[in-house]
């Protein structure tokens, strides 16, 4: 059902947004965007916005210092709107808002999303959370400042207009965005391009480390803690790693693992099409997108990529032989060695 703003907002005095834990480009263009127009056009109502910590290039979107890292001791709002968040528990420290809200609203484009507010705007053909919060505000009332936050959400998550979810209605939210008079190339170049040394040097490691297996029709990348603290890298340094592991020409899936703990991943998954993936990512408990999705699953890296790779082979149904199966293992043994030889 699309929800209508106007009447969502009737009698409501405080309302609380939050979005999904480790903000990327759409969940902050989706809440910022939502948050600008709000406190701009509704200045009679106290609008607070909780995501946790952003990107550094994120802040090229007005009044991300605003945003609460945070929650506060009043967690009781009127009302409490969910942006490109698919479950309670991706809201992470948030999630208190959801539960003590006079009312809920969730608006999202993730497939394995459950409906789990009062009311729920879910559209898994949307390009991103972006583009439904662009369709929910007149547009003669979107400043140019909303307009920025709505087109990076866009541009992220359409991997700047160029996924399958890229449908006419995008392109022409994005056109009506421009005419704000944003510098979208400004923002796709600081927001999505553009990679501090460290990014680079860890993107350089992972797609080094990368390995192919099931046929070549899957590529697989693990970074570890001690990796990232030597590169000294931060989780958010490693978007856009899976995204460029997916390019690989003849590859059906992309894997991209990062250590999170002791025996505990970050996975994110990324199809061309012929495998589902936010299905693989539900079934271990996570979720996502049909060509886009993650969770976090326990195990040693070897253990957890070969629960993945069990499942992609059976939506794969290849009939890929049993030592194929476990090329990995053998694969990755010798690619210590010859680590040990070549970088000391
Ligand atoms: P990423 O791999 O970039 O972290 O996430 C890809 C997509 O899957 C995003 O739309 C993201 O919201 C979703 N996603 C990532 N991790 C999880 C998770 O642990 N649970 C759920 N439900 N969705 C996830
Ligand atoms: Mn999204």
């Amino acid at each position: 059902m699309k929800i209508v703003l106007s009447d969502i907002l009737k009698g409501k005095k405080r309302i609380a947004l939050s979005g999904h834990v480790r903000p990327d480009g759409d969940c902050v263009g989706s809440s910022m965007g939502l948050y600008l127009y709000l406190t701009e056009q509704f200045p009679e109502i106290e609008v607070d916005l909780y995501l946790e910590k952003i990107p550094a290039s994120f802040s090229i979107i007005s009044r991300t210092e605003e945003i609460r890292h945070t929650l506060s001791e009043e967690t009781a709002y009127d009302l409490f709107i969910c942006l490109d968040c698919g479950d309670e528990q991706r809201l992470g420290p948030f999630a208190p808002l959801l539960r003590q809200a006079a009312h809920t609203v969730c608006i999202d484009h993730h497939v394995s999303n459950d409906a789990f507010a009062e009311l729920n705007y879910i559209r898994p053909e949307a390009s991103s959370t972006s583009e439904l919060v662009y369709t929910l505000l007149e547009d003669e009332k979107i400043s140019k400042a909303c307009a920025e936050a709505l087109y990076m959400g866009i541009a992220h998550d359409t991997g700047v207009f160029q996924y399958s979810c890229t449908s006419p209605e995008t392109m022409e939210a994005a056109a009506q965005l421009l005419r704000k008079g944003i510098d979208g190339s400004e923002i796709i170049e600081k927001t999505y391009f553009e990679k501090t040394y460290i990014q680079n040097q860890i993107l350089g490691r992972a797609l080094l480390e990368s390995m192919l297996v099931l046929e070549k029709q899957v590529v697989v990348s693990v970074v570890s803690r001690k990796e990232m603290e030597f590169f000294e890298a931060v989780p958010s340094d490693l978007e856009g790693i899976v995204a460029q592991l997916r390019q690989t020409k003849g590859v059906e899936v992309a894997i991209f693992l990062h250590e999170t703990d002791t025996r505990e991943y970050k996975v994110s998954l990324r199809s061309k099409g012929k495998v589902n993936v936010s299905s693989i990512a539900q079934y271990f408990g996570g979720g996502g997108h049909v060509r886009a999705a993650g969770v976090t699953m326990k195990g040693s890296a070897h253990d957890v990529i070969n629960n993945l790779l069990r499942q992609i082979t059976l939506q794969l149904k290849r009939g890929i032989e049993e030592k194929d199966r476990n090329c990995y293992g053998k694969w990755n043994s010798e690619r210590i060695q010859r680590k040990r030889i070549h970088i000391p």
